[in-house]
């Protein structure tokens, strides 16, 4: 073709929109109040949960980093935190974990498909209430494989802290096969949330309330064998290469939470007068400002540095270096946001409630603590990098 008709071609084709420009119009129909589920069902019919895990052309098991970002940051711009957390929980961790593990049919194929399509929604469900959430190798759930001799399966224990649980169709349940606490002693099951024994509550906070975040009891819950998520023993090997994703993931939200954070406060120091003066131009406020924009831009440097290493080659010590960027970024700036806003800060929905529900950022996928000693274990080949 000429440069003519290339021209001419392209005059009379509509453009093809971008994948942010898509998820922007997969939500624009969607009500502020909308529930994780019809916020979930509007991206599964625009196709775009399908095409997050679309790498040049090809269907993969990991999310292309580039499209998380957008898909995040387009939910997280609705301003429903609840909702941006599932949204993140099942894109990053549970339907890169269904991929990995599906057969070519079968009930986890066919929840994965489900779930895609946006009619499913996956909790996973590591956390347990016999252990610290720090201390997953302690967990008691305990599965019971070919039970009596049958080909069934016997899940009993329960998880605690669990985001989506009270709205989702599938619980993604980590549980023991075996006593111990070597690493292939674990195992994935997916148990349907409407199977005889499942029980969920919904967990008592006023934080992140759309979230569905609930705990869940599993009595004597019974499945036939091919509810096995991957092969016996390979559970703690699966999720840890998954939680880096999430990990990620949790980067780019808090980049996406605190630069709309960042951008209402500007638009109050601009506008708050003081003496005949706006706010915004008091030299000691836009330099507190200021290194705020700057902690979040080196979020997101790092986002853009390590993201492909994590989604492409579960490189577990950067993963951990984005978690606790993002843990040791979020706080600071939006106590400084909100204490910025002054007593507007309080109203309902406002700075100081979206601080709040950020914590979870610094807890969820694991606790800051816990993942800069993950960071400090790579300090040899850090710091071999850093000097390089
Ligand atoms: C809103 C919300 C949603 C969640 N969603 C999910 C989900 O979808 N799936 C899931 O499986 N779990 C989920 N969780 C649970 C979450 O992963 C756990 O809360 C987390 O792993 C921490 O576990 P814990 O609460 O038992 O805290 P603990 O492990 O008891 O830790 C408590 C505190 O002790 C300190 N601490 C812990 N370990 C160390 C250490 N090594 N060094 C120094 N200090 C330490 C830290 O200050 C830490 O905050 C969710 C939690 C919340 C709040």
């Amino acid at each position: 073709m000429t440069e003519l008709t290339h021209a001419a071609a392209a005059a009379v084709r509509p453009a093809v929109p971008g994948y942010r420009a898509r998820v922007d119009a997969a939500l624009a129909d969607t009500a502020p109040n909308d529930s994780a589920s019809q916020v979930w069902s509007a991206l599964g019919a625009a196709e775009v949960l399908r095409d997050l895990y679309h790498r040049g052309g090809v269907a993969g098991i990991g999310p292309d980093p580039d499209r998380l970002a957008d898909l995040l940051g387009v939910v997280d711009a609705r301003a429903d935190n609840g909702v941006t957390l599932t949204v993140l929980v099942q894109a990053a961790s549970a339907v890169p974990l269904l991929a990995a593990c599906a057969p070519a049919d079968g009930p986890v194929r066919h929840a994965l498909d489900q779930v895609l399509s946006g009619a499913a929604m996956a909790a996973l469900a590591a956390t347990d209430r016999t252990a610290a959430g720090s201390d997953l190798s302690g967990l008691g759930t305990e599965v019971a494989l070919h039970v009596d001799g049958t080909s069934e399966l016997l899940v009993d224990g329960g998880k605690r802290w669990i985001a989506t649980a009270c709205e989702a169709d599938y619980l993604l349940v980590l549980a023991r096969h075996r006593p111990g606490r070597h690493f292939t002693s674990f195992t994935w099951v997916l148990v349907p949330a409407s199977a005889p024994g499942v029980g969920i509550r919904s967990a008592d906070t006023d934080l992140l309330t759309s979230s569905g975040t609930g705990h869940i009891e599993l009595t004597g819950v019974r499945l036939p064998m091919d509810h096995l998520v991957g092969r016996p023993g390979r559970g703690m090997v699966e999720f840890a290469r998954h939680m880096g994703t999430e990990r990620f993931a949790g980067a780019l939200w808090a980049v996406a939470l605190t630069s709309r954070v960042l951008a209402d406060t500007r638009q109050a120091l601009v506008t708050r007068e003081i003496d005949g003066l706006s706010l915004w131009d008091n030299a000691a406020v836009r330099q507190r400002f200021a290194a705020c924009l700057v902690r979040v831009r080196q979020l997101r440097a790092l986002c853009e540095v390590l993201g492909g290493r994590v989604v492409d080659h579960h490189d577990l010590a950067a993963a951990a270096m984005l978690k606790s960027a993002a843990g040791l970024t979020v706080d600071p700036v939006l106590a400084e946001c909100a204490q910025l806003q002054g007593a507007e800060g309080f109203a309902r929905g406002g700075a100081q409630r979206i601080r709040s529900e950020a914590g979870v950022l610094g807890i969820g996928g694991g606790v800051t603590e816990l993942v800069l000693g993950t960071v400090a274990d790579s300090a040899d080949a850090l710091l071999a990098e850093l000097r390089s």
